[in-house]
Parts: C-alpha cells; sequence; structure tokens
C-alpha cells in the first residue's frame, strides 16, 4: 500500500534493526484518515471472504481493526491481555510471547462475544514471530469459530511470523512489507 509504505518512510524510526517505532501515526499518535485508508484496503482484500466478526489485541491493533470492522459492516473484538478482575466469568486464556516485551502474558477473550460458525479477521499493527496471530487463533478456534483471514498492518518479513502463518495454512495479507531495516533505511518486497 503505497500510501503507508511512503508515510513508514517518512515517519517510521528502526530501532535496532529489529523494531520499527510508528508511534506518531499508528500506535500513539493515530492519523485517522490513514486508519481509515487501511481499513478499505483490508475489506478490499478480504471482500470474498465472508468475513462475520473482525477480532484485535489491544491496544495497537484496534485503530487499524475499527476501521476495517466498520468497512465490512461486522462487529469488533478486542482480544484483552490484562483482563481486569470483574471480568472473570465465561473467558477463553492462551499464554502469548510478546515480541516488545519479551514476556509472556495472558491473552482473554469472552467466549460469547464469539459464535461457533463464526469467520473471523484477525487485524494487528505489526506481524514479527506471529506469536500474537498464532495466539489469538488459538481463542478463535476455542470458540469455535474459523480463522478465514490474518491481516496485518506492517509485516517484517526477515522475521519468522508470515512463513509460520502461511506453512499453518492461514491467509494473510500485509499491507507494508519490509524485507531489510537499518541505518541505511527500510525497504520494502512485494
Ligand atoms: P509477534 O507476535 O508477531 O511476534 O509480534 C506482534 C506484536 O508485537 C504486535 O501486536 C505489535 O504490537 C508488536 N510488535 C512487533 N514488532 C513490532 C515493531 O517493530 N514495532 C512495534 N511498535 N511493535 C511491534
Amino acid at each position: 500500500m503505497k500510501l503507508l509504505e511512503e508515510r513508514i518512510l517518512r515517519d517510521g524510526r528502526a530501532l535496532n534493526g529489529d523494531i520499527l517505532l510508528v508511534d506518531s501515526f499508528l500506535n500513539h499518535q493515530v492519523d485517522a484518515g490513514l486508519m481509515r485508508a487501511i481499513g478499505d484496503e483490508f475489506a478490499r482484500l478480504f471482500a470474498d471472504a465472508r468475513i462475520t466478526r473482525v477480532i484485535t489485541i489491544e491496544s495497537s491493533g484496534i485503530a487499524p481493526a475499527l476501521t476495517t470492522a466498520e468497512k465490512l459492516n461486522v462487529p469488533l473484538v478486542i482480544m484483552k491481555k490484562n483482563m481486569s478482575s470483574i471480568l472473570q466469568e465465561d473467558l477463553l486464556r492462551t499464554e502469548v510471547f510478546s515480541f516488545t516485551k519479551g514476556a509472556p502474558y495472558q491473552l482473554t477473550m469472552k467466549r460469547r462475544y464469539l459464535e461457533p460458525g463464526d469467520r473471523v479477521l484477525f487485524i494487528d499493527d505489526f506481524l514479527a514471530n506471529g506469536e500474537a496471530a498464532l495466539g489469538a487463533a488459538r481463542l478463535i478456534r476455542l470458540a469455535g469459530a474459523e480463522i478465514a483471514g490474518i491481516g496485518a498492518v506492517i509485516c517484517k518479513a526477515f522475521q519468522p511470523g508470515l512463513g509460520k502463518l502461511r506453512e499453518a495454512g492461514y491467509r494473510v495479507e500485509v499491507l507494508a512489507n519490509i524485507t531489510s531495516m537499518s541505518d541505511g533505511g527500510i525497504v520494502f518486497g512485494a
């Protein structure tokens, strides 16, 4: 997605060759117009997938997942990382290893927000090692629903997530595919 690649080149900052900071437009300050364009693009890419719900993980996936859900005209469900003690009943839970924190967390959602037979589109801001997407997929399956697609706003193709997810048989679409990242610059692939 040209608009997104241009924005990453203009405002993104590569940290130690592994982590890209995009907090000026995606996950701290948010460019709402760009999120709308991202939602339109995911909706176009998955138009044939008969999606009945969009799912993301709090908090950085929420903005692009919301515009995607709006465009597809389906509900958005937000999986929680730190479920409050007043929301304990009816929970599905799995452990996920956090790429940015380097530690595991409990990914949680209420069973009632997915129905058996739902066709789910999982949307996240980044795809790195694929642990978040695989954890989300485990919960979606536990609820008896089906993962009809996975969408990542930014994929770092030099990390193993995209390969793992495609090997597992998931349909994955990424809007900006970074093949290398260094002081010399950010390079995109197809
Ligand atoms: P994975 O589970 O695929 O290893 O990592 C995905 C999650 O880690 C995303 O939800 C995202 O929040 C975070 N993440 C992974 N790589 C980056 C990165 O380069 N920059 C930022 N800001 N977050 C990242």
